[in-house]
């Protein structure tokens, strides 16, 4: 259903997002409108690809749209059109798609049912809201295909998810597993991909697999993702390393969202219009295979019209995107580890605003001391200085030694360190007094 992809010059904004609880590690992409389609064009919401981020996991391509009134606004009509090097989710929240793909396909998109439509080689399909629909509204998600699959042959598969609850959340897990829900489809990378609807005022710990990064869209509601407040349409984007995703409406109304995730996907990718590819002369190729009706994406029989033309060329080489190298970014909190002083600081804009400070015995890591500069008032630094400081500690194969209060505190609200911690034992105590006194 995308005429237009990375050949769009709109503006995009990342917006620094108060009022927030802490949420450091979230960051907030913007939506910008698409139209997509002829004169009564549908306008999508597109939060994926962008210049800030160009996939999560194998997740390239995020289009959100409606409710818009089908009566008035003419629905979706998307004519016979290619696909290469993806897979294509559609799922609903309104109405009703009726697709058919040169597979031989004929389906009928209905909501909480996914339809996972692969074309690795090259695909084609329709796909037109059905004239019974009065709203229309939902997502339209694509995923690149790693190297090793990206020639995959088609394929179309359907699941309806049974929902399940947790904590005044209903969700339905259409790709991968989440709150004990697994979904039965093949992909080819890990992902996950679910609708998550929360009831007004509810908060939910979801447990995530900390390889996976992850994008929390959101449909309705102010939603708090781990502390950061992410406004209707917009993505919130949460980097690899969390055990878990806290998610609470603020809303006196019902909530939605799609939360997505997979692991960093480390390719490289080249897409224009409906094509994902390597390279420029990929893409090329695809064009002309397309044009020339090559067999390569087959016939899609029943559409009542022509298949849709593609785009011209740009007049330039179409480069490859990837995401951008893991940084953080200026405003951003960054902890690290200053072996010469035997602490973890936490910085802002390169000035220290905090530290917790150890000393190793043997393979133990006694934490004795943690503050933060009152100057910044910003809430969360400490535990996401101490946070980061544990995890650190652990993956270096460290026992945690909490002898400061703070992370004594701290190692007692969050369970998921207590199979590294050991108790501040009198011996520890003596030690310590009698290296810090040296
Ligand atoms: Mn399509």
């Amino acid at each position: 259903m995308v005429q237009v992809s990375n050949v769009e010059a709109a503006p995009e904004a990342m917006r620094s997002g108060p009022p927030d609880d802490g949420g450091a590690g979230v960051e907030v992409l913007a939506a910008r409108d698409v139209p997509l389609g002829g004169p009564r064009a549908l306008l999508v919401r597109r939060t994926l690809p962008q210049r800030a981020r160009t996939l999560i996991g194998a997740w390239c391509f995020a289009d959100h749209y409606g409710p818009v009134r089908v009566p008035s606004s003419g629905g979706m009509d998307m004519p016979p059109h290619p696909h290469t090097g993806l897979q294509t989710v559609s799922w609903l929240f309104s109405g009703e798609i009726e697709h058919r793909d040169s597979l031989g396909s004929h389906a009928f998109i209905r909501p909480g049912e996914m339809n996972l439509m692969t074309g690795g080689g090259g695909i084609a399909h329709s796909e037109v809201s059905t004239p019974d629909t009065e709203v229309l509204h939902g997502v339209q998600l694509w995923v690149a295909l790693p190297e090793a699959d990206r020639g995959a042959g088609r394929d179309f598969q359907h699941y309806a998810p049974e929902p399940v609850r947790l904590d005044g959340a209903e969700i339905r897990v259409f790709l991968g597993s989440l709150a004990g829900s697994t979904a039965p489809v093949r992909t080819f990378t890990p992902l996950l991909g679910a609708q998550i609807d929360l009831e007004p005022h509810a908060a939910v710990t979801l447990d995530v697999d900390p390889g996976f990064e992850h994008g929390l869209l959101v449909d309705a509601g102010d939603i708090r993702l781990d502390g950061k407040v992410i406004r209707p349409a917009e993505l919130g984007y949460a980097a690899r390393g969390a055990k878990s995703l806290a998610l609470v409406n603020d809303s006196d109304a019902p909530a939605r969202t799609i939360l997505l995730g997979g692991p960093p996907f480390e390719e490289e990718i080249v897409m224009w219009w409906n094509f994902i590819a390597r390279s420029h002369d990929e893409i090329v190729r695809a064009r002309e295979d397309w044009e020339a009706g090559s067999d390569r994406f087959g016939v899609v029989e029943g559409y009542p019209g022509r298949r849709l033309p593609a785009p011209p060329l740009p007049n330039a080489v179409i480069l490859p995107r990837r995401n951008p190298p893991a940084r953080e970014r200026a405003d951003e909190p960054v902890v690290r580890r200053v072996d010469a002083e035997r602490l973890y600081e936490i910085a802002i804009d390169g000035a220290r605003a905090g530290l917790t400070a150890y000393r190793d015995r043997g393979d133990q890591r006694i934490f004795y001391h943690t503050e933060v500069d009152k100057a910044f008032a910003r809430k969360g630094l400490a535990s996401t200085l101490v946070e980061r400081a544990l995890i650190d500690a652990r993956a270096a194969g460290k026992r945690i030694v909490p002898v400061c209060p703070y992370v004594a505190r701290f190692v007692k609200k969050h369970p998921e360190f207590a199979d590294a911690v050991d108790k501040a034992t009198p011996q520890v105590l003596q030690w310590l007094e009698a290296e810090l006194g040296a």
